[in-house]
């Protein structure tokens, strides 16, 4: 059925004013002042009067089959329940595995993204997990980002971390080639997506192969950026010469007390040097554990990451800071859909997907959420859950 949202206060994430969006066949095929609707047209209408519309939201780094387990098996995260995506407003998720790419296989992500997209959403995969050399779904990465269209990228590969497995100059850039060359025989970007650890080399490594190699430097998406002052500031030299940065969302207090930066300072500060915003992105690494280590690195205890802190983070970002509205949506809606290369994703505009999130002006709480056109969310009350949640 035909869907006509009337009255909202559009963010495509430009400020479009007061607008009515049509969606027919899960995609928006008119933006208008007023559309009416004649004759004997079925469609299902929504007064969104005091609210904002934007773009779903894009959650470019999720353990969608869980995460962690640095505690022992009884550590590990589980999976991400459907219902968390819908109360977040997330539309597109891209799902990784993590420190642990052992007892979780491409297969395990593969078949939870399917899982994700049978009930609404749009859900890609990386392939690999925080180790080299990459353990594939196929027998090598180029063949992965090739011939799975749900395989957009590489990652988590870890660096600068007690986790990761220690990757060398070569190993690193030789995956970025793969990534590449794959990307463009498939019409894909061919992301890798680096895991930065508290190491004292923070992104050196990627700086690197910008100055040595021809790889440019748009396949790097190194994330967990804020962690702490000194990989933030590396991070922002890395933004200053082209690069792309991601923050990461998910935290505890502890975190912050330690030093790590909440993501509403990082992009203040972005914005206040002036530096290329339309290169930062938001992700929560939800699901993925969050685990506490003491100065020794022995193992303190876990918390775990919540998709929901995504667009929590744009939120702090508007009321604490002031950030612009359509700013701060960007690094959940249009920045990733540009980074990762997702087509149709991230605006609102015509011909685009109807993923769309409504919020109430005044609180900016989420009250409605769309996915391809299917209201997954209306009112506040979540209409789509996982077969087995309650
Ligand atoms: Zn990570």
């Amino acid at each position: 059925m035909l869907k006509l949202i009337k009255n909202a206060e559009v963010f495509a994430p430009k400020f479009l004013g007061k607008k009515d969006v049509l969606i027919a066949g899960g995609k928006i095929c008119s933006i208008s002042d007023s559309i009416v609707m004649k004759g004997n047209v079925e469609v299902e209408e929504t007064d969104a009067m005091g609210q904002y519309l934007f773009p779903g939201f894009i959650d470019t780094h999720v353990h969608i089959v869980g995460g962690g387990g640095e505690g022992g098996f009884s550590t590990r995260t589980p999976e991400i329940a459907f219902s968390d995506m819908v109360e977040g407003g997330i539309t597109t998720i891209i799902g990784t595995l993590g420190t642990d790419g052992y007892g979780r296989s491409m297969e395990n992500l593969l078949a939870k993204a399917g899982a994700l997209e049978e009930k609404g959403v749009t859900a890609f995969v990386n392939t690999g997990s925080y180790q080299v050399p990459v353990r594939t779904f196929t027998d090598s990465i180029s063949k992965d980002i090739m011939f799975h269209e749900k395989i957009i990228g590489v990652g988590e590969i870890a660096i600068s971390d007690h986790r990761c497995s220690c990757p060398t100059f070569d190993e690193i850039a030789r995956i970025a080639a793969e990534a590449r060359v794959a990307g463009m025989l498939s019409g894909k970007v061919g992301v890798v997506n680096i895991h930065v650890g508290d190491g004292q080399g923070g992104v050196d490594i990627l700086e690197e192969i910008a100055q040595r190699t021809e790889i440019p430097r748009k396949h790097f998406i190194p994330t967990h950026m804020n962690r702490s002052g000194y990989v933030f500031e590396k991070g922002l030299q890395y933004l200053r010469n082209g690069g792309n940065l991601d923050f990461t969302t998910s935290t505890v207090p502890l975190f912050i007390e330690e030093g790590e930066i909440p993501c509403y300072e990082a992009i203040d500060r972005i914005i206040k040097e002036d530096l290329d915003i339309s290169k930062v992105t938001l992700s929560s690494d939800g699901q993925g554990s969050l685990p506490i280590f003491d100065e020794k690195g022995n193992y303190r205890g876990v918390e775990i990451g919540r998709v929901t802190s995504l667009y929590q983070a744009v939120v702090e970002c508007i009321k604490l800071k002031g950030i612009k509205i359509e700013q701060a949506i960007s690094l959940i809606t249009e920045n990733p859909a540009k980074i990762y290369g997702l087509k149709g994703k991230g605006k609102i505009d015509v011909d685009f997907d109807a993923d769309l999130v409504l919020v109430d002006k005044g609180d900016l709480t989420i009250d409605t959420v769309l996915a391809k056109g299917k209201i997954l969310m209306k009112n506040k009350d979540i209409l789509v859950k996982g077969v087995f949640e309650k």
